[in-house]
C-alpha cells in the first residue's frame, strides 16, 4: 500500500486547529503527528512513498455535499452534469464526497427507483457517493420499502411539499411517511413550500402576463416558505420524525426551524450558497430571460429583506447546521431556454457543486464564520447528519484518507473560460473572486487533484453505504 505524508500544514478540524504532519497508508489516514516526528530514529518523510508539502496551507477533511443532483430528469429534460462530469467537477473545488437522491417516481416502486440510480452512477463517479431516496409516490408499497432502506446503506428519504403532479406528498401522505420515518430512524428531509399554492400564483402571474425569470422568485414567496416549513416540523413533532428541511432560504423558515430546536425537537436546516450571496433583484430579475440562469427553487430572495445576512448568522448560531449546494445544471441553450415567455417551463436549478468549499471560504475571510466552522458545516456536519463520520468528515486515524489542501493566500477567478469544470454553458458565479484556492484533493488516499491538475478517474469513487444520523439519541 502507498503510503503518503502530509507535511507541515495546519491540520483544521470542527474542533480545532494544530500543525500537524498526517500520515496516509493506502486509503485510510494512518497518523496525525507532531511535525516532524520520527518513525523509530528514522525521518518519516524519508520513509514514506510521497511526500506533499503543506507548508503555510490548511490541511481539512474533504468536503462533504449532501444535496446534489446528478443527470436528473426534471421538467421535460435532464440535469447536465453526469456522475462522471458531476463528480469531477466536485473534485476540483474539494469536495469527496456527495450524497444524491434515487428517485421514486409516481407509480414506481421505490426500490427499482433506487436500483436504477446505482446503475447511473456505478463506474462512473470520481469520488465516493452515497443516496437519499426521493419518495414521490406515498403508498402501502412505498411505506412497506422504507422500512428496507437502512439496509440499503440509504439512512434518509425525501418528500416535497412542492411540484403538485410530480413529487408532491400531501399532509396525510406526509403524515403516514413520518411515521415510517419516526420508527426506522430514517432522517425526512423535505422540500418545504406550499406547491398547490405556489402554483395558483404562477397561473395568475403568468396570465397578467408576467412571464420573466423574475416572477419565479415572486410566486415563490417567502410565505410559501415559512408556511411549509411550520407545516413540516408540526407533522413532525407529532409523528417523533426526525426532520431536515432542505435548502431553506427565507429567514421566517429559519425562525420556524429555530423555535423548534429551542422547543427540544431533533429539526434540521440546510442552506446553499446562493442563498447567502446571490438575490432576487440582482440575478433574478438581471433583465430579460438572463434571471433564468439562477432559477431553483426555493427561490433567491429578496436583498430588501436581508434574507441572505439572516442567513450567514443562522450558519454562526447553528440554527442551520449546514451548507450543501443543491446542485442541479442546467445549460441556457436547449434547457433554460425552454421557458422562454413562461418562467413556470425554465427548468429549476443551478450549478455550485464545484464551488462550495471555495464560496464558504469567504465566509472565513470576511469573519462571518470561523474557520473551524467553515469545516463543520461543509463536512464535519453532513457526514454526522447522514450516517457516514468517522470515516468521513475528520482528520483522524482510522478516518478514510479523504484529504484537501487548502491554500489560504491562493485565489480563485470564477468563470466559464477560468476554472469551471461542471458541464454547463454559464456559470452561476461567473466573476467571483475567491481568495484561497484548493491545491491538492485526495480521495481514499489517491491524489485526484494537484496543482491545476486532474489526476483521478472514473469509477474510483466507491458507494457509501449510510447508517442513521449521528445527532439523534
Ligand atoms: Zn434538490
Amino acid at each position: 500500500m502507498a503510503t503518503t505524508l502530509i507535511s507541515g500544514g495546519t491540520v483544521v478540524t470542527a474542533t480545532g486547529r494544530s500543525a500537524a504532519d498526517v500520515l496516509v497508508d493506502g486509503e485510510k489516514i494512518a497518523a496525525v503527528l507532531a511535525p516532524g516526528s520520527t518513525l523509530l530514529g528514522h525521518d518519516l518523510a524519508a520513509s514514506v512513498d510521497t511526500v506533499l508539502d503543506a507548508t503555510g496551507k490548511y490541511v481539512i477533511p474533504g468536503g462533504i455535499d449532501a444535496h446534489t443532483h446528478m443527470q436528473m430528469p426534471f421538467g421535460g429534460t435532464e440535469a447536465s452534469d453526469t456522475f462522471e462530469t458531476g463528480t469531477r467537477a466536485a473534485a476540483w473545488g474539494g469536495t469527496t464526497t456527495i450524497v444524491d437522491f434515487a428517485i421514486q417516481r409516481y407509480g414506481e416502486r421505490v426500490m427499482d427507483g433506487l436500483a436504477a440510480w446505482h446503475d447511473k452512477a456505478a463506474g462512473e463517479c470520481a469520488i465516493d457517493y452515497g443516496f437519499h431516496q426521493i419518495i414521490g409516490d406515498v403508498n402501502d408499497d412505498s411505506l412497506k420499502a422504507m422500512e428496507s432502506l437502512v439496509d440499503e446503506g440509504v439512512s434518509s428519504y425525501k418528500l416535497f411539499m412542492a411540484y403538485p403532479g410530480v413529487f408532491y406528498s400531501d399532509d396525510a401522505q406526509i403524515y403516514k411517511a413520518m411515521r415510517v420515518g419516526a420508527e426506522t430512524g430514517l432522517m425526512t428531509m423535505m422540500h418545504a413550500e406550499n406547491g398547490p399554492a405556489i402554483d395558483a400564483m404562477v397561473a395568475e402571474l403568468l396570465a397578467q402576463g408576467k412571464t420573466d425569470p423574475y416572477y419565479h422568485g415572486v410566486a415563490r414567496a417567502w410565505q410559501m416558505e415559512e408556511e411549509a416549513t411550520h407545516r413540516a416540523i408540526m407533522l413532525a413533532n407529532l409523528t417523533g420524525a426526525p426532520l431536515y428541511v432542505v435548502h431553506v432560504s427565507a429567514k421566517q423558515a429559519v425562525e420556524q426551524l429555530a423555535a423548534a430546536r429551542d422547543n427540544g425537537q431533533n429539526v434540521f436546516g440546510e442552506t446553499c450558497p446562493q442563498y447567502l450571496y446571490l438575490s432576487l433583484e440582482d440575478q433574478l430579475g438581471a433583465g430579460g430571460f438572463e434571471g433564468a440562469k439562477w432559477v431553483c427553487s426555493t427561490p433567491l430572495r429578496s436583498k430588501h429583506e436581508h434574507h441572505q445576512d439572516h442567513m450567514w448568522q443562522s450558519l454562526r448560531t447553528n440554527d442551520i447546521q449546514m451548507v450543501a449546494t443543491d446542485h442541479c445544471p442546467f445549460c441556457m441553450k436547449g434547457q433554460k431556454d425552454m421557458g422562454v415567455g413562461d418562467f413556470s417551463k425554465i427548468p429549476n436549478g443551478i450549478g455550485s457543486v464545484e464551488h462550495r468549499m471555495d464560496l464558504m471560504y469567504q465566509g472565513v475571510v470576511d469573519g462571518k464564520i470561523s474557520l473551524e466552522r467553515w469545516v463543520e458545516i461543509t463536512s464535519t456536519t453532513p457526514a454526522r447528519m447522514f450516517g457516514m463520520y468517522g470515516a468521513k468528515g475528520v482528520i483522524a486515524p482510522g478516518a478514510d484518507a479523504d484529504v484537501v489542501i487548502y491554500d489560504p493566500n491562493g485565489h480563485t477567478s470564477i468563470g466559464l473560460d477560468k476554472t469551471h469544470h461542471m458541464n454547463m454553458d454559464y456559470s452561476a458565479w461567473e466573476g467571483f473572486e475567491i481568495e484561497g484556492h484548493v491545491d491538492t484533493v485526495m480521495s481514499r488516499g489517491r491524489v485526484v487533484i494537484n496543482n491545476n491538475e486532474y489526476l483521478g478517474s472514473k469509477g474510483h469513487g466507491q458507494y457509501v453505504r449510510r447508517s442513521t444520523s449521528q445527532y439523534l439519541v
